[in-house]
């Protein structure tokens, strides 16, 4: 009788799926196969292995974990997030048109405007968690609708099924990026998203030790052709990086309890602290004053671990950011350890700033990746840096 199944608990399944014992020698870690090629008995006549950019076991083992734990039949995977968002475009051709999200990871803004724009697609750039405003950018020429749901950084929930429904009725392919919620906290593809995407470097991996992506698909058409793209465009991750996520998805629900748990504790008493003329405007979706609120309690099974502190002015926010100790100033997120990012000069510095402060993200925003440590330990942290922005602008110590 099979260990689990695909009506197993994600737990389970995120243990299981992908990791049956090695056939050979019954490991029960799956082995690294670094290996570039394969022995074939005879010309054409093979063990179903030719060569790695094309088929390697270590890489299934994880696509096949990935696949289930998104409920899709499908899953590929790629050697960062946007080499997998590089794949998903080459699904579409010059001239066609795609709608996004206004406010997503920088780098995926890069890559839709600094390379795809240059050999002919266009984009339009929507609040999509406004669904009128997603349908009123559609034109004849529209092949994709991309969002990014809770959004980075500003954590602005889009709706799912409205935006499957957009699409299925026009043909136009939905893809949603998933790295901040993860499967445990939201499953697109249940709600009729097409594809989904990952940054496997984040939450999935979840140990700040490798970086890698990923496309998980329950379409047959789809996945047929991003299997023929993973081998033709070649961004492939290596054995040792499939294998360090696929060993980190074990305790990715363990870690996404502890990482929702801490930051729900920590959003509400930073609203409680957040008095005077240098506070932040506290942005967490569990927060009830959170515009998502509501549609974020019934698509996701959890609000996350990330933060953003919108603080008055560049000033303010940087000072509270190299104030920190515990939160390690950083680009990145998802890992074990807290992370704090300025996101208008780290990770969304390709943005540009008009645009940026168009969706309401300004220069004195941080972002806060809380992580897996004691909460009473993470608190002191961020006393400490309100502490250091109290006095901003009032001549304190310069402490
Ligand atoms: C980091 C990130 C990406 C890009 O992933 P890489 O692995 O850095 O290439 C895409 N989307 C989101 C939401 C991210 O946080």
């Amino acid at each position: 009788m099979a260990r689990f199944d695909a009506k197993s608990g994600l737990g389970t399944r995120a243990i299981h799926a992908g990791n049956a014992p090695d056939p050979r020698t019954g490991a029960v870690a799956v082995p690294v196969y670094q290996t570039s090629t394969y022995a074939q008995e005879a010309l054409g006549k093979h063990k179903g292995y030719e060569y790695a950019r094309s088929q390697n076991p270590t890489r299934e083992a994880l696509e096949e974990n990935l696949a289930s734990l998104e409920s899709g039949t499908h899953g590929f995977a790629f050697a960062s997030g946007l080499a997998a968002t590089s794949v998903l475009l080459h699904l579409l051709k010059s001239g066609d048109h795609v709608v996004a999200s206004n406010n997503m990871y920088g780098g995926t803004f890069r890559l839709f405007e600094q390379v795809f724009a240059h050999l002919g697609m266009r984009f339009t750039y929507v609040d999509s968690s406004n669904l009128a405003a997603v349908e009123a950018a559609i034109e004849p020429a529209t092949k994709l609708i991309y969002v990014e749901t809770p959004t980075n950084p500003l954590l602005t929930i889009t709706d799912l099924s409205g935006i499957a429904a957009i699409g299925v009725g026009r043909g136009i392919l939905t893809a949603c990026d998933n790295t901040f919620a993860t499967p445990i906290l939201q499953r697109p593809l249940e709600l009729g998203i097409d594809i989904v995407l990952h940054s496997t470097t984040k939450y999935l991996n979840g140990h700040s030790d490798m970086v890698g992506g990923a496309l998980v698909v329950r379409r047959d058409d789809v996945a047929q052709r991003l299997r023929f793209l993973q081998n033709a465009v070649g961004a492939v991750p290596g054995p040792w990086d499939c294998w360090l996520a696929l060993r980190g998805i074990k305790t990715l629900p363990l870690r996404m309890e502890r990482h929702e748990k801490n930051a729900r504790e920590l959003a509400s008493w930073l609203v409680a602290q957040a008095k005077g003329a240098k506070a932040p405007r506290v942005i967490y979706p569990g927060l009830p004053e959170h515009p998502g609120h509501a549609l974020a309690k019934r698509q996701m099974a959890g609000f996350g671990g990330i933060i953003s502190l919108d603080f008055p002015d560049l000033e303010t926010g940087t000072r509270f950011a190299e104030a920190l100790r515990l939160f390690t100033l950083g680009e990145s997120l998802g890992g074990v350890e807290s992370l704090v990012t300025h996101p208008a000069t780290m990770t969304h510095a390709a943005v540009p700033k008009a645009q940026r402060e168009a969706t309401g993200f300004t220069d004195g925003l941080v972002r806060l990746s809380v992580g897996c440590e004691d909460v009473a330990d993470l608190r002191a942290d961020l006393e400490r840096g309100l502490a250091a922005v109290a006095g901003v602008g009032a001549g304190a110590s310069q402490g």
